[in-house]
């Protein structure tokens, strides 16, 4: 596959400072990588300077949501390198997202053309220190101009970077949230699209107020066995063993909820994928037998939990940040950033373009 690199990408890259303070996913990148597809045909990618869009105002994704995105990181490894963490389940997930939503795939040739091309180019914007990166948003969207309720005939492919520091949740104060739904069962839960993200915000700014963080969302279906956070997976460890919420067609199935398991499996835990009730779990967190419980995903690497609350009060976790936390963030940080064999075969290093030569 051929690509286009737009003739202002090497003086764009060239005049970039990378500020001393990242934050997440403020900084952008001065390029991105772009591809059309109109009735089931993709055009050559291009990579171009960044810059607003050009959107019809009736153009269907912003009426009908018809989008879709990713999050994935490129690393700065120790030998200097840049690597990208198990791209393809990102193509993967990507595809099943636009599936959903009537909408083409992005080929996965493509999609990781696009992922490589924009790290290739910005690999002097990948940071070095341990936890930061390079954070990747491959995003697709509906653009046919038309109110007419109805899959678009062209869709627009992004891919969009930002230098980052690790996403700091902190130790995270949880509200169990049995009114509203993030998704449903049948709906958009298990794929990546924004609407999901839409329909949680509601709760979390109401659980701010009462000193909280983020949602526990609960199934949909039966209010009663946990899901996830809203953009993030759940464990919990339980009398020594590792649990997390089996995949409920309403649970995102993340890349990192993944890795984790295989990591702790070969770490010699015992991890269970099983529908946890909540009201067993806080009975087991005020009894001491849940000793700790974190989130994860790609943004915020592992995330402990400190509080769970309902309308009955508090379940304060004994162990944050737990030893399984800290000592599962670890082995995963240690493969990405290349202290560790990558005896799983997750890493694709990208080779790099120097810009100076274009
Ligand atoms: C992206 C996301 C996750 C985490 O997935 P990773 O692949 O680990 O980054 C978890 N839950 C939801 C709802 C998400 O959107």
């Amino acid at each position: 596959m051929s690509i286009e690199i737009h003739p202002a990408v090497a003086s764009c890259l060239r005049g970039f400072e990378v500020p001393d303070r990242l934050g997440f996913g403020t900084v952008m990148a001065p390029v991105m990588f772009r591809a059309r597809c109109q009735d089931g045909c993709w055009s050559t990618g291009e990579l171009v300077p960044y810059g607003p869009l050009a959107l019809d105002p009736a153009a269907k994704v912003l009426h009908y949501a018809q989008s879709c995105f990713e999050g994935m990181k490129a690393y700065r490894t120790r030998d200097g390198g840049v690597s990208l963490f198990r791209p393809e389940r990102n193509a993967a997930r990507m595809a099943h997202s636009a599936e959903r939503l009537c909408m083409p795939p992005v080929p996965e040739s493509l999609f990781m053309e696009g992922v490589r091309t924009v790290t290739a180019y910005c690999a002097n914007l990948v940071p070095a220190s341990s936890g930061e990166s390079l954070y990747l948003r491959p995003f697709l969207l509906g653009t046919q101009p038309d109110l007419s309720v109805s899959a678009s005939a062209s869709y627009e492919f992004y891919v969009i970077a930002s230098p980052s520091e690790a996403y700091h949740a902190g130790n995270m104060r949880l509200w169990v949230e049995r009114e509203d739904s993030r998704a449903a069962v049948g709906g958009t839960g298990d794929s990546k699209v924004g609407g999901n993200y839409a329909a949680s915000l509601l709760s979390i700014a109401r659980l701010k107020k009462r000193g909280y963080d983020q949602s526990l969302w609960l199934n949909p279906g039966n209010r009663r066995t946990v899901d996830e956070l809203s953009g993030m997976n759940f464990f919990a460890v339980i009398d020594g063993e590792l649990h997390t919420p089996a995949l409920s067609g309403s649970i995102l199935e993340g890349v990192t909820r993944d890795s984790l398991i295989t990591l702790a499996r070969e770490l010699g835990y015992t991890v269970r994928e099983l529908d946890i009730d909540i009201e067993e779990l806080l009975a087991r967190v005020r009894d001491g037998s849940c000793s700790e419980a974190f989130a994860c995903g790609t943004a915020a690497i592992v995330s402990p939990i400190s509080v769970l609350g309902d309308d009955n009060g508090e379940y304060l976790l004994s162990s944050v940040p737990g030893p399984v936390a800290v000592c599962l963030r670890e082995a995963l940080l240690d493969i990405q950033e290349g202290r560790a064999e990558d005896r799983f075969g997750w890493m694709r290093p990208v080779e790099v373009v120097d810009i100076n030569d274009q």
